[in-house]
């Protein structure tokens, strides 16, 4: 079955098929970077205006690459949630109308159930596992049984792991996007420059929640109070230290959530997956096997969506055309907290 997916949900436009679940045949994602590097983040507006322009040029591409004629493809898989609302609804709408045209079967799928699905693009993973979802607007470690099948065992609090990059890089005027500035720049630091406080381990129903506004804080507004003053400070010695504590925050709760549960896989998914410190210390865990998708499907991308729509789709599983886009979705953080 070679399904084709689209993903529209925040500043990529992004078409791919791909055969099975498994195998990408083609792949195409347009970033708009550019476009939105002068605000240091993304703009709402033009990252619709841009996917209504972009859309069918990529589709084009994506089915060109793949060399099918529209009517060759077995389904449609479109991101209908989480994301930017105007974004969402051309990806979610061109998909619907491709589906009604064509004749072919049409799933609506979750971003981040998509972000996880990524790492089964490359590799066989067998349920179930933990999962890390980490990403521009998500901080998830979830227990996972199946494709769609998650319990989220804790979240952020307040800023998502990508988010907390960002706003770094960009109070220090670092680069956009902030994530992997940092990461390139932490190359070349030290991270004992500075000692940042971690957020305190809790107990009972934040077990493995994460909070990244203390560190955040801490980084821009009291960085002479952590500093140590036998380093130079330069844009490379902060970024080792924020990267170090921001990835050991993370990996506080996950180590906890493996403990605890007794699931000794755990599989990333989400731009900040693409982090190589973050990389390098779930490695350095010989009692845990960590699966990370390539580089390439950490970040929005649409082969993704077309692998988990295969899940559904070949079970014969299908969206009603009534079904629309959503900016948040329940279930994703606890006690239906925001
Ligand atoms: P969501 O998936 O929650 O809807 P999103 O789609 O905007 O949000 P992604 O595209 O999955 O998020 O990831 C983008 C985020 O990943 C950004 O915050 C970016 O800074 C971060 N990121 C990318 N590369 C790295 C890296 N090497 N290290 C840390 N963070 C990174
Ligand atoms: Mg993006
Ligand atoms: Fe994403």
């Amino acid at each position: 079955m070679k399904i084709l997916g689209i993903e529209t949900s925040c500043d990529e436009t992004a078409a791919s098929v791909v055969e099975d679940g498994r195998t990408i045949i083609s792949n195409v994602v347009a970033t708009q970077i550019p476009f939105h590097a002068e605000w240091m983040g993304v703009v709402p507006e033009i990252a619709s205006r841009k996917h209504t322009e972009w859309i069918l040029p990529v589709v084009r591409e994506a089915l060109d690459k793949a060399s099918l004629k529209p009517g060759e493809i077995d389904g449609i898989a479109a991101t209908g949630r989480p994301g930017l609302m105007g974004s969402l609804l051309v990806g979610l709408t061109f998909g619907k109308t491709l589906s009604w045209s064509l004749g072919k079967p049409f799933i609506a799928v979750n971003h981040m159930l998509a972000h996880l699905y990524a790492a089964h693009l490359a590799a066989d993973v067998s349920y179930p596992y933990l999962g890390l979802l980490v990403s521009g607007g998500h901080t998830i470690i979830c227990k996972v049984a199946g494709y769609d099948q998650i319990e989220v065992l804790g979240t952020s609090i307040d800023d998502a792991a990508g988010e907390a990059f960002d706003k770094v890089a960009k109070f220090y005027n670092l680069g956009y996007p902030g994530g992997a500035v940092i990461d390139r720049l932490a190359e070349k630091g030290d991270p004992r420059a500075a000692a940042f406080p971690m957020p305190s381990l809790h107990k009972g129903e934040h077990r493995y929640d994460v909070s990244y506004s203390g560190l955040k804080t801490a980084a821009i507004n009291q960085i002479d109070q952590f500093w140590n003053p036998s380093y130079p400070r330069t844009d490379e010695n902060l970024a080792a230290a924020f990267q170090e504590a921001a990835v050991k925050i993370l990996l506080s709760r996950l180590f906890r959530a493996v403990e605890d549960t007794g699931l000794t896989t755990v599989v990333a998914g989400g731009g900040v997956a693409a982090n190589s410190r973050l990389r390098k210390l779930l490695a350095e865990r010989t009692d845990i096997e960590c699966v990370f998708p390539p580089l390439s499907l950490c970040g929005d991308n649409a082969a993704m969506v077309a692998g988990l729509g295969y899940q559904y789709l070949s079970r014969g599983i299908v969206s009603s055309f009534s079904e629309t886009a959503s900016a948040r979705v329940e279930g994703f953080r606890k006690n239906g907290r925001r």
